[in-house]
């Protein structure tokens, strides 16, 4: 007679605007998978969107959480990774594994398949175990697993936004963080400890602005009809080098526009829904100026992922957490859903 598999808790997101954590029979790691007993999941805003949006065309039932650390429990057949014991964090995304990109690390551009991720487009981390593919684990490192969780997703994200917008943060650049939330209170964390410029940031909120001043910038503006002219005052009445949106929002990527210099760069992450357009015509003085760089990015490298550790491990970032039981997923969203989660969210099974 064979024997029911274990249960396991999970939370599934069923349909729109429901998910729940229920228990399911533990997930068994297929040829080239592992299987994680999960240590710490982060709580993302592409979570709520899931949830808010339902399916988005995915197949339901699926457990969410795509920022996820835990400990290698055992391998499947031909799968080549770390061991079983190990403390791993998963670089969440599923480009097709085998081409030029995704050989190094570059899931994020893959052009044979729309890339996938763990969380959304196959079961996460917001449960007692996850599946994953072997080739997707990182070694964690010395790293503690909660603040390391939103490393694999906002850490790495902000990073690479970083990256994007590196080579025009030369010695006396202001750079510009649009939204103090789980990407942007490391971008200006990354900002601070990879770069020499001063770092403005700017948010809806008095106490998102107040954090960020805390972990490093140098200034913070309040978003609305005055942003611009705060900005341009902050940095001296000058336009700024390089804006990271992470808001993505027509108001943020209107102001990014006004206030980005000739040589500068906007390099949008955020997901808000606005347009950046560029209005092709003779002269300077547009907005945004002509010689203005735009890069719309998509998560990042595992590249990124491993510095991103490796900068937490050597004390240079450090992730604002929260730690919260898996049972209070519902909750937790709904926290982040009002604007109340500082940093970031971590669910712990
Ligand atoms: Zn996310
Ligand atoms: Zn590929």
């Amino acid at each position: 007679m064979r024997r029911a598999a274990p249960s396991v808790r999970a939370y599934r997101l069923l349909g729109t605007g429901r998910a729940e954590v229920v228990d399911v029979p533990r997930p068994e790691p297929g040829p080239g998978e592992s299987l994680l007993r999960v240590l710490a999941a982060g709580v993302c805003r592409t979570d709520l969107a899931l949830l808010h949006g339902g399916s988005n065309g995915l197949g339901l039932p699926v457990t969410l959480g795509h920022e996820i650390v835990g400990e290698v429990v055992s391998l499947g057949a031909g799968a080549s990774g770390p061991e079983r014991g190990s403390l791993v964090a998963v670089y969440e995304l599923l480009g097709c594994g085998r081409c030029r990109a995704c050989s190094g690390g570059r899931d994020n551009v893959c052009r044979e398949v729309t890339p996938g991720a763990v969380g959304i487009t196959r079961d996460g981390g917001m449960a007692d175990h996850v599946v994953v593919p072997a080739r997707n684990l990182v070694a964690l490192g010395d790293v503690d697993p909660v603040h390391a969780a939103p490393l694999t997703d906002a850490g790495m994200t902000a990073l690479h936004a970083v990256e994007r917008g590196r080579p025009l943060l030369e010695l006396g650049a202001t750079a510009v963080v649009v939204g103090i939330g789980g990407l942007g209170h490391l971008a200006v964390q990354f900002l601070r400890a990879t770069s020499d410029a001063r770092v403005i940031a700017v948010d809806v909120d008095r106490a998102h602005l107040d954090f960020a001043v805390e972990i490093g910038a140098d200034d913070g503006v309040l978003s609305g009809p005055n942003a611009a002219a705060d900005i341009l005052g902050a940095n001296g009445g000058g336009n700024v080098d390089v804006v990271f949106d992470f808001v993505g929002a027509q108001q943020t990527l209107d102001l990014a526009a006004e206030v980005t210099g000739r040589g500068g760069a906007i390099v949008v992450t955020g997901g808000g829904g606005g347009r950046l357009s560029i209005e092709a015509r003779m002269g300077a003085g547009g907005a945004p100026d002509r010689e203005v760089a735009m890069v719309h990015t998509f998560g990042g490298t595992r590249d990124d992922l491993v510095r991103a550790l490796a900068l937490a491990e050597d004390g240079r970032v450090r992730t604002h957490v929260d730690a919260h039981d898996l049972a209070s997923a519902g909750r937790v969203l709904a926290e982040l859903d009002a604007g109340k989660v500082l940093g970031r969210a971590v669910l712990v099974p």
